[in-house]
């Protein structure tokens, strides 16, 4: 049985005055979360803000991105080390915005999963297609392209390790979300493909969704087979529709 994960990424959002009050009514309100583990991804200077409000809850945090270095001369970049010291739980890595606009390529983002499973994190990978790829029915072969190679670099056993978000490019921010019966062809598709690699991680791994989920939309996607939780963006930064999404996984 997979524990449903509902997963914040506030990406470059909030002040520290609208970070502690998110932080708040996300605490204010979890009595009503029985069945998903929860977890918060702020940009990295709320990471501490994070650790000192939501410590002693069952609110796990995280970071949004990682280097793949441990330390050094790597101006602006900031370790898994350091999230770790932070006390973060979580790291997403292979977000389709890091990969887009940083040019982070499948390589790449396998060298983080690598670098955060180093420093003791739990990586959010995630995978996902664009609209072109959708449309010229590539979708599979990208997605199976980016698992591999996490799979090829750190090996399926490391991968099990770690989260798998998959995020179709042309859902995320757009209010677009796939069906659930989209969502779930991919997810198997997703899980089938680790398990050609190890049935056992398969049977395990968390295949999270990502993409335009909000209150209205979780509980019939959640409640497809092979989708293990949610990451959630926009919605995220609404304290009361970020919790009616991970009550949605009850
Ligand atoms: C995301 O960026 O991970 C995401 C899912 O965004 P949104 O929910 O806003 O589509």
């Amino acid at each position: 049985m997979r524990q449903p994960l509902v997963a914040g990424n506030w990406k470059m959002n909030g002040s520290r005055a609208s970070v502690a009050e998110l932080l708040d009514g996300i605490k204010a309100g979890l009595d009503e979360v029985k069945v998903a583990e929860v977890a918060v991804c702020p940009p990295f200077v709320f990471v501490p803000e994070a650790q000192a409000r939501l410590q002693g809850t069952a609110v796990a945090w995280g970071g949004q991105d990682l280097s793949v270095h441990e330390s050094g001369a790597y101006t602006g970049e900031i370790a898994g080390s350091m999230l770790a010291d932070y006390g973060c739980r979580y790291v997403i890595v292979g977000h389709s915005e890091r990969r887009s606009y940083h040019h982070e390529t499948d390589a790449l983002v396998a060298e983080k999963f690598a670098a955060a499973r180093k420093a003791g994190l739990v990586p959010i990978f995630c995978v996902g297609e664009t609209l072109e790829e959708r449309e010229s029915n590539v979708t599979e072969a990208v997605v199976g392209r980016q698992v591999d190679a996490v799979i090829a670099h750190c090996g399926v056993e490391m991968l099990g390790e770690g989260v798998i978000a998959y995020e179709p490019v042309w859902a995320i921010g757009t209010g677009k979300t796939a069906t659930p019966e989209q969502a779930q062809e991919v997810h198997a598709f997703i899980r089938r493909r680790v398990e050609e690699a190890s049935p056992a991680v398969a049977a395990k791994v968390r295949i999270l969704y990502g993409g335009s989920m909000k209150p209205e939309n979780a509980a019939e996607l959640m409640s497809k087979e092979d989708i293990d939780g949610g990451l959630i963006g926009g919605a995220s930064l609404k304290a009361a529709d970020f919790l009616a999404i991970c009550k949605a996984a009850n």
